[in-house]
């Protein structure tokens, strides 16, 4: 069985295809990034958003160190997304909730901004395109915005949306898990190609 990370790295490989855009919503160390910055390679853009000064400095440095330049850093709240992308369909998005680790631990995601976020995202998502949401619920607050974000997903129509929740239940200490969205209509007919 693949770990959470792995998993959710492989929803994102199965439907991300060159030149396509997606989102990174919480860039953190940088990791996811690199990661979604290989799937759609030089012709395609990955948006990194991350409120921290530190995250976003932490990921300039790999990307650099990696000669990548099909990112755009945007040291913002992911719930203003649409600032900064506008008609421009996504093939994905990943969120992973909670503080950065190795950072200040009362910098956390919260629901509010969280839920807005992938809300405006799955306005811009293609048809067949994914949200990837890791949720991290150890921490103070965690716990709530897990509830909170697994109501939103929860009501969301299922003509118009698949979520899928991927967890282990028998791990002790509130491990993290996977939800994922995927759209199975389009609201963005006139922007796709055929
Ligand atoms: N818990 C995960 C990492 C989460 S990192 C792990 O252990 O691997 C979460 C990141 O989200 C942090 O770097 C934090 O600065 C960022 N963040 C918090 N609120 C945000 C927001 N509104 N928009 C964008 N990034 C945000």
């Amino acid at each position: 069985m693949k770990a959470i990370v792995a998993y959710s790295h492989q929803l994102l490989k199965d439907i991300v295809q060159h030149g396509d855009i997606v989102i990174d919503a919480t860039c953190g160390n940088g990791n996811d990034t690199i990661f979604l910055s290989g799937l759609v390679g030089k012709f395609g853009k990955v948006y990194a958003f991350d409120i921290q000064k530190q995250a976003i400095a932490k990921t300039k440095i790999l990307l650099e160190k990696n000669n990548i330049n099909n990112v755009e850093l945007i040291e913002d709240g992911h719930e203003k997304v649409t600032h900064y992308i506008v008609n421009q369909p996504i093939a994905g998005a990943i969120f992973n909730l909670g503080y950065l680790p190795n950072g200040d631990h009362s910098i956390i995601t919260v629901p509010e901004t969280t839920i807005h976020a992938i809300s405006s995202m799955l306005a811009l998502l293609k048809r067949r395109g994914r949200i990837v949401i890791v949720i991290y619920h150890g921490h103070a607050g965690g716990t709530t915005e897990k509830n909170e974000v697994l109501a939103y997903c929860e009501q969301l129509d299922q003509e118009k949306y698949q979520v899928l929740q991927y967890q282990f239940i028998n791990q002790i200490n509130k491990p993290p898990f996977v939800i994922a969205i995927e759209k199975t209509y389009s609201n963005l007919s006139h922007t796709l190609t055929p």
